[in-house]
């Protein structure tokens, strides 16, 4: 099977199953053409996941497929975009149909899911390694950024923490249980928070989605807003199965593990009073802005800095 054997195939009815009035012309020329309307910024961002790095090696393909677009399309949802579509450079050790059937599956699943339409990509032999880039649009100035946090903001995060982290102990045993599968299912197939984002224009001060773990993520809000933050780890949204399976470790799970994609915002009291109620009952309220730098939490004790999340370049982790 040639190149442009493997894109008619497995790529090509991905692409034509998803479709977006923006993209005007997607798969098989030089390039796609997107219009955007004269009244939205365009938005885009690229992700890319390596397996051993990002995904364990021989993890499933349909699996591999959904994380890697979930993962781009929640930073969409973290400037509150609207999705419009992606592209997809993949780099294959080989040309394994069985692979390649399953993670267009995957792709076509998670494409439909979050309303993103392929518009295009590049193949070639390698290493396996997913790079996507995501398109998405907002209401002119109205995107979501990380600099808007002031002092007395409220910080709050969307569903709950700490999943996907729990997860991991969980990749390679034979019988998960009932706790176990609901941990895989949130590694597994991410949510990107798409709907929640775009709610939140015009209400958050700052957003930022939860890769990386909320010390970590959280601290990238205050370090471009230049303040601080206090949390309450009482106040941490966990899942009855990560209080089941983590008991103690629960807490720590939910501020330094990552995977998760949930939203953390920063808004202010008044707004946060004028909510809508079905966009309220989706976040958590864990503490608000100070002055200063970093986190500290209500006992007085300072984050610490170990725990904040993976630097591919760090000396530590
Ligand atoms: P070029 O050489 O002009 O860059 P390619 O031969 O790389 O074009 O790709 C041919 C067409 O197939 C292009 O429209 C490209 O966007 C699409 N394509 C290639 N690889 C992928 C892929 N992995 N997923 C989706 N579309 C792809
Ligand atoms: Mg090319």
């Amino acid at each position: 099977m040639g190149e442009f054997d493997l894109i008619r195939r497995y790529f090509l009815p991905v692409a034509e199953k998803g479709h977006h009035p923006d993209l005007v012309l997607a798969l098989g020329d030089d390039c796609a053409i997107q219009s955007v309307p004269p009244d939205q910024d365009l938005v885009f961002s690229i992700d890319t996941l390596v397996e051993g790095v990002h995904f364990p090696a021989h993890y499933y393909p349909d699996y591999t497929a959904w994380r890697a677009l979930a993962a781009a399309a929640s930073d969409l949802a973290a400037m509150g975009a609207a999705p419009v579509c992606f592209t997809l450079a993949l780099s294959l050790p080989e040309a394994d149909e069985a692979w390649l059937e399953g993670f267009g599956r995957g792709l076509a699943q998670a494409a439909s899911r979050f309303g993103l339409a392929l518009a295009g990509g590049d193949t070639t032999r390698g290493p396996l390694t997913i790079s996507i880039q995501v398109h998405g649009t907002v209401a002119k100035g109205q995107g979501l950024t990380r600099s808007g946090a002031r002092t007395n903001d409220l910080v709050a995060v969307s569903g709950t923490l700490g999943d996907a982290g729990a997860a991991l102990d969980f990749l390679d045993v034979p019988e998960p249980g009932e706790d176990g599968c609901a941990l895989l299912e949130r590694y597994h197939h991410p949510q990107p928070r798409l709907e929640l984002g775009q709610a939140l224009r015009g209400f958050a001060s700052a957003c930022i989605d939860i890769s990386d773990g909320l010390l970590a993520d959280l601290g990238h809000i205050l370090e471009r807003s230049a303040v601080g933050a206090t949390i309450n780890p009482e106040l941490l949204p966990l899942s009855v199965p990560l209080q089941h399976y983590a008991g103690d470790r629960a807490q720590d799970l939910a501020l330094s593990s990552g995977d998760d994609y949930e939203l953390c915002i920063t808004i202010s009291e008044a707004l946060w009073e004028r909510l809508p109620a079905a966009i309220k009952k989706q976040l958590t309220v864990i503490g608000y802005i100070d002055r200063g730098e970093g986190i500290r939490f209500t006992d007085g004790k300072v984050a610490d800095s170990g725990a904040q999340g993976f630097d591919h370049f760090g000396s530590t982790s």
